[in-house]
């Protein structure tokens, strides 16, 4: 992780926009709008993803007696902010409150969420922090009967559900529909939502995520989450045991029905007049309805045309697989929620090789933990292997453009000035790591190399090759640089 220049940015740090007047230990000042105020500030220096690892769910409980005491979720976080993140910290404080404070952390296992509501300060009397407690406690059960009677899995929220180009649109329809919902909007802006998309890529995460979060607003709410086959079985056990009418009440007198793997619609038909039905009283009854299938409606077979024009007639929005930056970010994403740490080196070879699901790129995580646990450090090629990247073939697909690339990138000098006859030592030594590349790597012949870097005379490629290992035995950040453009031209 970079160093931040904390002294530069303490200063850029603007006022709180609390009343003037205000005192630290009045009741009327929040302690969350002065963490708002610090986190606005955090943000402003932190990248997103980083902001996102540390900050997000950490929170201030209470300033007393010179101390802000926060919140997180687990140790590993709490030492890296305090290791890392304290002195910029304080001095977001002391902007916020005017006030010199020391940080302390204290950590809350398995709170789920934080509850909406807002807490000020309390005369020094009161014990704020046991109140707190017990308060949260009362919340934190009524969210979790509600959440486990909906049959939604807790894991599945928002906050652990990382936005990249491939799924903006789903997380932004997403959010549009939690806050209709809140709201109780009398017009839906998406309703019904369908979301498709191949396996593995977030649909049912998402969706959860909108019941939790509806669930955490208010856990009065009603929500139901069922996959399409648990539907049909309820269904057939109603008819069974002649509780049509229970049945059709639990699923039509909801704020909010999900239904996953609707694609299997196809294989029962049986399901298609009452889930139809279903969808009529709710739609008429102004009621949030979600679906999820693994391709768009109109490609789901042996389905009547009402029932897909119903599942067409809100929003249909696609979830793509991850691209490489959001597959990196789900990855240290996933790190924090298990408190473990993986190197980039691993991350990196995980995120550019899996590709297609973001389940599998956790089965891989899992996997390479798995080997660092077993003590010593696993190498690159051990790695890999598991993973099952097929290193040989990677390698034979590697072009001599590609090395060009890769080297002008890595070295920060563009491949006209590696092609050029410029002979400062600065280019000379780039264009000598690209013709021991092409040549040691690719086993390309000794003219092609010197031609393709802008040479006649095939003995500077041997010049350059022994030039380069010389430079590798003695100069380990060179040595990183190379290694670095040989796992971005084969991995
Ligand atoms: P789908 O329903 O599309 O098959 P899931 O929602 O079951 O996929 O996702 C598979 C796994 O990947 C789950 O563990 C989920 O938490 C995780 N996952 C998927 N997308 C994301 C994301 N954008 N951010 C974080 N985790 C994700
Ligand atoms: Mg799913």
């Amino acid at each position: 992780m970079d160093k931040i220049d904390f002294e530069k940015y303490s200063n850029s740090i603007p006022k709180p926009e609390i009343g003037q007047g205000n005192n630290i230990g009045e009741q009327e000042i929040d302690v969350d709008d002065i963490w708002k105020i610090v986190t606005e500030n955090l943000r402003l220096v932190l990248d997103r993803v980083e902001y996102k690892s540390w900050f997000e769910d950490t929170y201030l409980e209470q300033i007393q007696n010179g101390v802000a005491t926060l919140s997180c979720s687990n140790e590993f976080k709490r030492s890296t902010i305090l290791k890392d993140y304290n002195k910029f910290l304080q001095s977001c404080l002391t902007k916020a409150t005017g006030q010199n404070l020391q940080v302390e952390i204290v950590i809350k296992k398995n709170e789920v969420d934080k509850p909406k509501e807002r807490y000020t300060f309390a005369p020094p009397t009161d014990n704020p922090i046991m109140n707190l407690f017990t308060k949260m406690e009362g919340d934190k059960k009524k969210y979790e009967d509600s959440i486990k009677s909906a049959r939604l899995n807790p894991r599945y929220t928002f906050k652990s559900f990382i936005v990249g180009p491939n799924n903006r649109l789903a997380e932004a329809v997403a959010q549009s529909v939690v806050s209709d919902i809140e709201n109780e909007s009398l017009t839906k802006s998406y309703n019904p939502v369908f979301y498709y998309g191949s396996t593995g890529v977030g649909k049912t995460h998402l969706m959860q995520a909108i019941g939790n979060e509806a669930l955490r607003k208010n856990p009065d709410r009603k929500v139901v989450y069922v996959s399409i086959e648990q539907f049909l079985n309820e269904m057939i056990e109603a008819i069974r045991t002649k509780k049509n009418e229970d049945f059709r009440t639990k699923y039509r007198e909801v704020d909010l029905l999900i239904i996953d793997d609707i694609q299997f619609v196809e294989a029962y038909p049986k399901t298609q007049e009452e889930l139809f039905h279903t969808f009529n009283t709710l739609y008429q009854a102004n009621k949030q309805i979600i679906l999820a299938s693994d391709r768009p409606p109109k490609e789901i077979k042996n389905i009547t045309d009402r029932l897909r024009t119903r599942f067409e007639g809100g929003m249909v929005s696609d979830i793509q697989p991850p691209d490489y930056e959001t597959r990196l970010a789900i990855l240290k994403q996933s790190m924090l929620d298990k408190g473990v740490t993986v190197p980039d080196i691993f991350l990196d070879l995980i995120a550019k090789n899996i590709e297609s699901s973001v389940r599998e790129l956790e089965g891989a995580l899992n996997k390479v933990l798995t080997l660092t646990k077993l003590g010593e450090v696993p190498s690159y090629e051990e790695v890999a292997r598991i993973l099952q990247v097929d290193i040989e073939s990677k390698r034979k697909r590697a072009t001599p453009e590609k090395v060009l690339n890769v080297v002008s990138e890595v070295f920060d000098i563009s491949i006209r000035f590696i092609k050029s006859s410029r002979r400062n030592a600065n280019i000379a030594i780039v264009r000598h790591v690209a013709m021991y590349i092409l040549r040691n790597e690719l086993q390309i012949s000794l003219e092609t190399t010197a031609r393709l870097v802008g040479r006649k005379d095939h003995t500077t490629v041997l010049n350059a090759c022994s030039v380069v290992e010389k430079r590798l035995k003695e100069d380990s950040s060179f040595a990183e640089k190379v290694e670095k453009c040989r796992r971005d031209i084969f991995y």
